[in-house]
């Protein structure tokens, strides 16, 4: 059955215009609802007003199994070793100019399901995701075996092969970026795709379907089925159709994903999961720059960021001074409409986030951190939450072993570079960490000892396509971006030649 459209009309000071959304499933170039009679919608919600914003066609399980025989005969018959390298990366860097050129739609779609502002959206996550496809679309024709000398007499070479029919799982804090980091290397090279967007906030997934097949990129190499976890993410993790599942969300979902891909046909899987970022700030760090990065580090995307610095170590002589001024910028922060040009914060994504993160403040409390500003709800609707500040931070608090992913940090003070290392790797995750000192030497010392996939020195939540992102210990497995992430959609296939007559022990 056709699927129906989202119709919105947006106005504000990035924007104005009437924007029409495709909803429901993409497949084989082709939107559609479910072919499971079954099959309902999806209240999807805009959490700056708590007001039901769209009702989405679900998919299921039938569906994607259908959208991966599509990603197959796509990789057969039109992608995969059927299209050179460097046409695939010019198709790519045309779907990176499409979103250069769509950046306030999608910025303001982002807005509107997601809640984060469209100053950040509109200058971070579009232009990020853009410049995504335009690294990868340099990769395409890069991607190349070696010839490896055994002996005399043989040619042995290996070619790097596109693994295949890639399922793919992202979540609902970065959908365009996480979109776009999924998308990227797959098709750079060579795999054809089946996505499933966060159920909370499928519009930028759906609206990047049209710049897909504008861009020229073949139907069916890209697949898009909205749906649960349950049903849509568990079909995925699952099927024997996927050769390689990629997944971006929390711990508990990666674990279910991992097992389902054992059980099943034991495809490749990478893994991008939770955090809790320790910031670790020394007596001799800039003041200034260490107070403006670590609110980056927590508040940047109301705290829903999987990388975020979220336990805050400050050295015992520099405590009083770093505090008073890092507790000014969390209240200087406005939160607010994410479409406000002064906002910096807008509404968590949803209810339960919402009630999740109140939770964890609550629990802080009773668990004897004190406070130090923020901690309750912001205005009457919507599901928005003050910047919130604890200090007190104990080993063993909920708000300090677990990732609470909102506007919310615990700090701590420490006395000894012992001792602050021992207390930033004591924790189960191990994504990001940061480190502010003036003390080159020191820098070096530390970073090298923090058991992190990402470590920032004197910065924090900076990202780069370039650069490899991922987790140590519960934070996953494999790596996301720069060259790493090639690897993950790669077979490596090794071709020996014999160039002489027979050399073994078999005799006729
Ligand atoms: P989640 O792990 O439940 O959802 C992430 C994605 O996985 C969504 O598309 C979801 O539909 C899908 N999913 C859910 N159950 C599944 C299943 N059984 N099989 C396959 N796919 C499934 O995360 P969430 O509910 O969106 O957020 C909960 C917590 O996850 C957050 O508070 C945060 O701690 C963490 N999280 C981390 C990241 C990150 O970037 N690392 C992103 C979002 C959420």
């Amino acid at each position: 059955m056709a699927a129906p459209t989202f119709k919105h009309t947006f106005n504000h000071a990035g924007y104005k215009g009437e924007v029409e959304v495709p909803l429901g499933l993409w497949i084989d170039g082709k939107y559609t609802t479910s072919v499971d009679k079954n099959a309902k919608t999806i209240p999807v919600v805009n959490p700056t007003t708590g007001e039901k914003l769209l009702d989405l066609p679900e998919g299921t399980a039938a569906d994607v199994d259908i959208a991966l025989d599509a990603a197959r005969k796509a990789f057969d018959t039109k992608w995969g070793l059927n299209v050179p390298g460097f046409e695939r990366g010019k198709l790519l860097l045309k779907l990176a100019d499409l979103i250069d050129r769509d950046i306030p739609i999608l910025a303001s779609l982002e807005a509107l399901d997601n809640g984060k502002t469209y100053a950040a959206a509109s200058l971070f996550d579009a232009p990020e995701a853009a410049g995504c496809f335009r690294y990868y679309a340099g990769w395409a024709d890069k991607i190349h075996g070696k010839v490896i000398e055994t002996s005399d007499g043989k040619l042995i070479y290996t070619r790097h092969e596109p693994v295949g029919v890639a399922g793919q799982i992202i979540p609902w804090n970065f959908p365009l970026l996480m979109f776009a980091w999924k998308l990227a290397p797959a098709l750079a090279v060579g795999c054809t795709i089946v996505i499933k967007p966060s159920e909370l906030t499928p519009l930028t997934a759906l609206y990047m379907s049209k710049l897909i097949k504008e861009a020229g990129i073949p139907d069916g190499v890209v697949n898009i089925v909205n749906g649960y976890g349950q049903t849509v993410g568990n079909a995925l993790a699952s099927s024997n159709k996927v050769d390689k599942v990629a997944f971006t969300g929390s711990t508990a979902v990666g674990r279910k994903v991992l097992e389902e891909a054992a059980k099943s046909n034991l495809k490749k899987v990478t893994l991008e999961l939770g955090g809790k970022g320790a910031n670790i700030i020394f007596d001799d760090a800039n003041l200034g720059d260490a107070v403006k990065y670590a609110a980056q580090g927590i508040f940047f995307n109301h705290g829903q960021t999987c990388c975020a610095g979220s336990r805050l170590y400050v050295q015992r002589g520099i405590y009083d001074a770093f505090m008073e001024r890092f507790v000014k910028v969390a209240q200087k922060i406005k939160v607010g409409d994410p479409f406000g040009e002064d906002t910096f914060q807008g509404p968590q994504v949803s209810q339960t986030q919402y009630d999740r993160i109140m939770n964890y403040i609550e629990c802080g409390k009773s668990e004897g951190a004190q406070v130090i500003t923020g901690g309750a709800r912001s205005g009457k609707n919507g599901f928005f939450i003050e910047p919130t500040v604890f200090s007190g931070g104990k080993k063993g608090m909920k708000i300090v072993e677990e990732e609470i992913f909102g506007p919310v940090i615990v700090a701590a003070v420490f006395d000894t570079e012992d001792e602050v290392i021992k207390l930033a790797n004591d924790n189960v995750y191990g994504l990001s960490a940061g480190v502010f000192t003036q003390n080159i030497t020191k820098a070096h010392r530390v970073a090298n000892k923090l058991h992190a996939g990402t470590v920032w020195v004197n910065c924090f939540n900076e990202l780069h396509s370039q650069v490899p992102f991922g987790g140590y210990k519960s934070s996953g497995i494999g790596r996301e971006l720069g060259e790493y992430a090639l690897e993950n959609y790669t077979e490596i296939k090794a071709v020996h030649v014999r160039l002489t007559p027979y050399v073994g022990f078999v005799t006729e």
